[in-house]
């Protein structure tokens, strides 16, 4: 007989939606070999099993963010971090943490930091370019903003870009002046004249980044993600850096890649190279293909088929494509075999992108079995939820936007649409498969947090967003396992803990299912991850 390698036992074991949960479970060669009462996983046991103490914890399968960067998240990871919840609530703190840099690195080098806010600021507003010159009048200095949309450059910067206050904005962004003057503020477009002059990181680099971000993630518990724009940044190179480390066996963790899609991207690249849907290199496995078709609701970019109800009436955000232009590219890339990932937020984006992919339907190509995507898909209407049920197209929203920017959704779109935002309850209810998600580094990628803003649609200031769209605990674990292997076609391997699925598996610090809610967002962490069976991270305490 078969003896285990591994065995959990003494806590209480979430195996799946409609597995429900059990006393213990058995991992041999790397899958679960079984899972039943205490007596019964005990009689698998022989002199070589490992026995872990649950401790009356709580253990689920392994957790799977189905929409993030890995590679831009584990790049940031070596920046000055700025965001809010690390500390930064004020303009001195950026200043102290910049200065801190500035005396421990040579003359010239780049200083790059990333992630603040300036709502949650108490002064309310971007640093300036003379605030950073002050702090660092020889380094190059370039930090963004939360949204990774805005960004703010210091002179030395500005001048390796050769940007003087005479220099127009670019098509498509902004470099800011007040009364003739740069104030240091870039936006869009505008931000890449600045970040062109940043020498570009090693293929090296790139991998020691991916490393550095997977290994965070692993000590939240998640086993699987999705790479959500993969040649955004640095082109080919980024997909030469995962197939490197994949194929030497160093993929920290279960990786679905989504190709960076835009005319800007490397799609036909990446296909023409081999990079194409069904490859898989270790971990590492294709394929998306990643097209945005319009903005954020936070930025007020999102494309709306009513307007904002903040700034400017005649504002319904903004397209990045004509419908002809992206109905084209939907049509090439399902014809070309990848599973479309599209960015759509506002509803009118969503019926760009919905069409499109009902007019790729064909005999030869036929839609339904292709499982596309709608990433983010915030606002959108029943009838709208309806068609996508029929295509088998899958939303993969970010719950943690209601936590960080439901406020700002009803400030600007209103009530009645910030309410019916990222719809899970219908979503669920139609029988799509709502893969919960992060877009780290946009939001943080803490899983708890994200599951706590699933069952109580509470913001961060505490008013509560769409109360009927609420989850249950278990369904929220559901989104973020299960839902995440359909959306990745690997539901029979991963997502659930079943006799001969990948024993993938997060032990988690407090019974999530039991414990007070609000103690799901402050207290619950993972204390171990185990990944094909290995144990991959230990919280030491
Ligand atoms: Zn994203």
């Amino acid at each position: 007989m078969e003896y285990a390698d591994l065995v959990l036992a003494g806590g209480r074991i979430f195996c799946g939606l409609n597995e429900g949960f059990v006393e213990a479970l058995a991992i041999a060669d790397g899958k679960v070999l079984a899972t039943g009462t205490t007596a019964e996983i005990e009689a698998l046991t022989g002199e070589k099993t490992r026995r872990v103490d649950l401790g009356g914890r709580v253990a689920v399968p392994g957790l799977n963010d189905a929409h993030m960067h890995l590679l831009m998240l584990g790049i940031g990871m070596n920046e000055i971090n700025l965001r809010p919840e690390s500390g930064v609530r004020s303009l001195e703190e950026i200043f102290k943490r910049i200065a801190q840099e500035v005396a421990v690195k040579p003359a010239g080098e780049w200083i790059r930091g990333g992630g603040y806010d300036h709502f949650e600021l108490s002064e309310q507003r971007h640093p300036t370019i003379e605030e950073l010159d002050a702090i660092a009048p020889d380094h190059p200095v370039y930090i963004t903003r939360t949204c990774g949309h805005v960004g703010i450059a210091n002179s030395a910067a500005m001048r390796l870009a050769n940007i003087t206050h005479d220099t127009p904005s670019p098509s498509g962004g902004l470099i800011e002046k007040r009364n003739g003057k740069l104030s240091g503020l870039l936006a869009e477009s505008g931000m890449r004249v600045v970040t062109d002059k940043i020498p570009p990181l090693s293929r090296d680099e790139l991998k020691a980044a991916i490393t550095r971000a997977a290994g965070f993630m692993l000590s939240q518990g998640f086993t699987s993600v999705m790479d959500a724009a993969v040649g955004m940044g640095y082109g080919m190179e980024e997909l030469h850096a995962y197939e490197e480390l994949a194929s030497a066996g160093e993929l920290p963790i279960r990786t679905w890649v989504c190709i960076y899609g835009n005319h800007d991207g490397i799609g036909d690249q990446a296909h023409a190279q081999g990079f194409r849907a069904k490859r898989q290199t270790g971990n590492l496995r294709y394929g998306a293909m990643k097209v945005f078709s319009d903005g954020s609701a936070g930025g007020l970019t999102a494309a709306m088929s009513e307007p904002y109800v903040a700034g400017d009436p005649n504002n319904f955000g903004i397209f990045c494509y004509s419908d002809a232009e992206m109905h084209k590219s939907l049509k090439h890339y399902h014809e070309l075999g990848y599973q479309l990932a599209i960015h759509a937020i506002g509803d009118a984006a969503i019926e760009q992108v919905l069409s499109g992919i009902e007019n790729a339907d064909s005999a030869e190509h036929p839609i339904k079995s292709r499982r596309h995507r709608i990433e983010h898909c915030g606002f959108l209407s029943d009838g709208q939820i309806e068609r996508m049920a029929k295509a088998g197209i899958d939303p993969v929203p970010q719950p943690m936007f209601i936590y960080e920017f439901g406020d700002l959704y009803v400030a600007n779109l209103g009530e009645k649409r910030a309410h019916a935002s990222y719809p899970m309850r219908k979503w669920v209810d139609a029988g799509l498969h709502p893969a919960a998600s992060s877009d780290a580094p946009v939001t943080s990628t803490n899983p708890f947090q994200n599951i706590y803003t699933l069952v109580t649609r509470k913001t961060k200031v505490g008013s509560v967003i769409g109360e009927d769209q609420c989850l249950t605990r278990e369904e929220a674990i559901h989104a973020y396992t299960h839902f995440g292997a359909y959306t990745q076609f690997a539901e029979n391997e991963t997502g659930r803990l079943v006799a001969g699925m990948a024993a993938d598996i997060a032990v988690l610090s407090k019974d999530i299912f039991t414990c007070d809610v609000e103690e799901i967002r402050s207290d619950v962490v993972c204390d171990m991850t185990v990944l094909d069976g290995k144990v991959v991270f230990e919280r030491q305490v």
